[in-house]
C-alpha cells in the first residue's frame, strides 16, 4: 500500500503545482464524476495509471489527442485519474471545490517501482503521461531475471540469474532513491517495509491497524477564483514551502478503477508487490 513507501505525499509549489493543480474546470467534472474515486489512497493500492490521467479533460501534451474526451466517452467510462488532496478550497460563484493536484513525477514513479527524482523536465503533465504507461521496473526485472535465468539452463547465457536476488536489488535501490527524493520515513508502514527489503522478506506484515491515520487539514486556506471557462486558467497559488509536509488524504478503499476505452495499463506497481508476492503478469489494456 501507499504507506509503506510514503510518509507523506510531496509538498508542490511555484510552476510544478501550476501545472498539477486541477483548475476549477476540472474540479467541477472530477467533483461531478467523485472526487475520492479518483484520489490516490493512502492505506491502500495506488490505481493503474493511465497515459491520461492528467489529460482527459484537455489535448494530450505528448501530441496523440488533440482534444478533451467527448462528454460521451466521459460519461460512459468515467474519470480515472490519481489525485492528491490539497489544504484549502476553491471558489467560484457558490460553488466550494477542495483543491486537489495531479499526483507528481516523483509520487507516480515510485509507486509503479520506478526510480524518483530523475530529471523530468518542465512539461510535468507530458511526464505523467509517459510515467503513466511505463512497464514497472519491478516487474520487467522479475520477468527479465526470469528468462535469464531459464536460458542459463541450457547454457544459453554464461552466468546465473536469481530472480529473487535481482527483485531484492531493485526494491533496495527504489528506496534508497525514495530516501533522497522524500526522506527517510519513520512512520510504521514504511519502517516495516524498509525491514521487508532489507531482510529479503517479502511477507508483508499486517500493519495497516496499528498505523494511525494520516491527518486531513480541510479548508485551511480558501482561494477565490474567478472561473475564466478556459482550460489551464485559474489555477490557485499555493504554500511556497518544499518543505514535506503531513499527509492530507483521508484514508479509504483501495480503489481500481474500470479500464476506460483505449487506455493502457501500466504495469504491476510497487503497492501491486506488496499485496502478493511473485508479482502478477501483465495485464492487458488498450492504450489511452
Ligand atoms: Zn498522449
Amino acid at each position: 500500500m501507499v504507506a509503506s513507501l510514503l510518509d507523506q505525499f510531496l509538498s508542490c509549489f511555484g510552476k510544478e503545482l501550476e501545472q498539477l493543480e486541477l483548475d476549477l474546470y476540472e474540479l467541477r467534472r472530477f467533483e461531478e464524476a467523485g472526487f475520492e474515486k479518483n484520489e490516490v489512497p493512502w492505506m491502500g493500492q495506488m490505481a493503474t495509471s493511465l497515459h491520461s490521467i492528467a489529460n482527459q479533460l484537455m489535448a494530450c501534451p505528448c501530441g496523440c489527442r488533440a482534444f478533451a474526451f467527448t462528454d460521451q466517452r466521459l460519461s460512459q467510462g468515467g474519470l480515472h485519474s490519481l489525485l492528491i488532496r490539497l489544504e484549502g478550497c476553491a471558489r467560484c460563484g457558490q460553488n466550494v471545490y477542495v483543491r486537489h493536484r495531479y499526483i507528481h513525477p516523483d509520487e507516480l514513479a515510485l509507486l509503479n517501482g520506478m526510480l524518483p527524482g530523475l530529471p523530468w523536465g518542465c512539461h510535468i503533465r507530458m511526464v505523467l503521461c509517459a510515467l503513466g504507461q511505463l512497464a514497472s521496473p519491478i516487474q520487467s526485472t522479475w520477468v527479465g531475471s526470469l528468462v535469464l535465468q531459464h536460458l542459463a539452463k541450457p547454457r544459453l547465457v554464461d552466468h546465473a540469474v536469481d530472480p529473487q536476488q535481482k527483485l531484492s536489488e531493485w526494491m533496495a535501490k527504489l528506496l534508497q532513491h525514495r530516501d533522497q527524493v522524500f526522506g527517510i520515513p519513520t512512520k510504521p508502514n514504511s519502517k516495516a517495509f524498509q525491514i521487508m527489503v532489507n531482510n529479503q522478506s517479502f511477507v508483508q506484515p499486517n500493519m495497516s491497524q496499528s498505523t494511525p491515520k494520516p491527518s486531513a487539514k480541510p479548508g485551511l486556506v480558501t482561494v477565490d477564483l474567478a472561473e475564466s471557462g478556459a482550460k489551464g486558467s485559474g489555477v490557485a497559488k499555493a504554500s511556497k514551502s518544499r518543505t514535506m509536509t503531513s499527509n492530507q488524504i483521508e484514508p479509504h478503499d483501495m480503489i481500481i478503477p474500470a479500464d476506460a476505452d483505449n487506455s493502457i495499463a501500466p504495469p504491476t506497481a510497487t503497492a501491486s508487490f506488496l499485496s502478493g508476492f511473485p508479482l502478477h503478469g501483465p495485464e492487458t489494456h488498450t492504450h489511452t
